[in-house]
């Protein structure tokens, strides 16, 4: 199967919010990767989101090009291809993208689409995220509305964060933010409704204390009864049909009870980074420890071809994000609900 169509994908993000299941939203940053999140959709029999970081798109253009937008692209139409060999459904999309990169990342990933379908192809992407968190509320609503239209115009679901997620991703670090600023308020919450309710649909990354990046268990205080708070605030005000899909950012070390309770209110997507970077890096440096006179030419030797070719250890690298991926499949409760063939 392709990438699930418009249709699809909001039925997939429907599935998950009454099954109370979320699913792991991947970032990859190469073919590699890409395999590897297909594969373990695949092997859980989960539906699944791949997505792609400005940083991701620049690093899979190449050295010399450097450029985001081709290399989502490239990266995107890659994915679009290798998904059609399997029995699940794929949602793509583009993580955090700040107000500044808004004209130079963006829209031209929604013209991207917009081209597409104009030439009968379908959407390039599902679902893009504006992050306008650094942002005055106000202001920060102003800009998700105007993409919003854009994005519904091509049946594209909009991404948007209230709120600040602390740590370091991408080269954008909120290590400093103040703790109070980690986490959403209800009034937050029931103002985001009120701006964007109506104009196309959209996803809601709130902050409930969550960080980018690896801590040590206790340095990360998450307070899931935020979604929950926030949920009832919007629900007694605008009815049962206010409740958000929320998504769940900097989720990397968290305990499976902690991630488990959000799903219950009403979080459909955890994204996942720095554990699958991990993942990726783990099996190889295994290898490489464990074949150093093989992968290096010691003292006038030559190696061993096999041992250096990097595909070698490339396949243990993807194995292990695929390991790991499955895992997050597992404690997100999406393994065994792929909705292929029944939407
Ligand atoms: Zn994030």
């Amino acid at each position: 199967m392709p990438v699930a169509t418009p249709e699809q994908y909001a039925k997939m993000l429907d599935a998950a919010q009454q099954g109370d299941y979320a699913y792991p939203a991947i970032n990859v940053t190469s073919i590699v990767t890409i395999n590897a999140a297909l594969k373990a959709f695949a092997d859980a029999k989960s539906d699944g989101i791949v997505q792609f970081s400005t940083g991701a798109g620049q690093f899979a253009s190449g050295l010399n090009v450097k450029d985001a937008v081709f290399g989502t692209i490239v990266l995107a139409e890659a994915a679009h291809r290798l998904a059609e060999k399997y029995d699940i459904l794929i949602g793509l999309h583009t993580d955090h993208c700040q107000p500044a990169k808004v004209d130079s990342f963006l829209k031209p990933l929604i013209a991207a689409t917009a081209e597409r379908r104009k030439a009968g192809n379908g959407n390039l992407f599902s679902s893009h995220m504006f992050d306008g968190s650094e942002l005055p509320l106000k202001e920060n609503m102003e800009t998700s509305q105007e993409l919003l239209k854009l994005c519904a115009e091509n049946d594209i679901i909009l991404e948007v964060e209230a709120g600040v997620v602390g740590g370091e991703e991408d080269g954008i670090d909120h290590s400093d933010v103040a703790n109070d600023k980690l986490y959403t308020t209800p009034e937050d919450m029931v103002a985001v409704h009120e701006a964007l309710n109506g104009l196309g649909r959209f996803m809601f990354a709130a902050t409930f204390g969550n960080v980018h990046g690896h801590y040590k268990p206790g340095a990360v205080k998450l307070k899931p009864e935020i979604l929950r708070d926030g949920q009832k605030a919007v629900m007694d005000k605008y009815g049962a049909d206010a409740q958000f899909d929320l998504v769940f950012h900097g989720g990397s070390g968290t305990p499976a009870k902690q991630l488990q309770e959000t799903l219950n209110y009403g979080v459909i997507k955890m994204n996942i980074d720095t554990d699958t970077q991990y993942a990726f890096t783990r099996p190889i440096v295994d290898h490489i420890l464990k074949h150093y006179d093989e992968v290096l030419m010691v003292d006038g030797e030559i190696g061993s071809k096999k041992s250096y070719d990097p595909r070698t250890y490339l396949k243990l690298a993807e194995a292990g994000v695929a390991t790991r991926l499955q895992r997050a499949c597992d404690e997100l409760k999406s393994t065994g609900n792929t909705v292929f063939g029944k939407v």
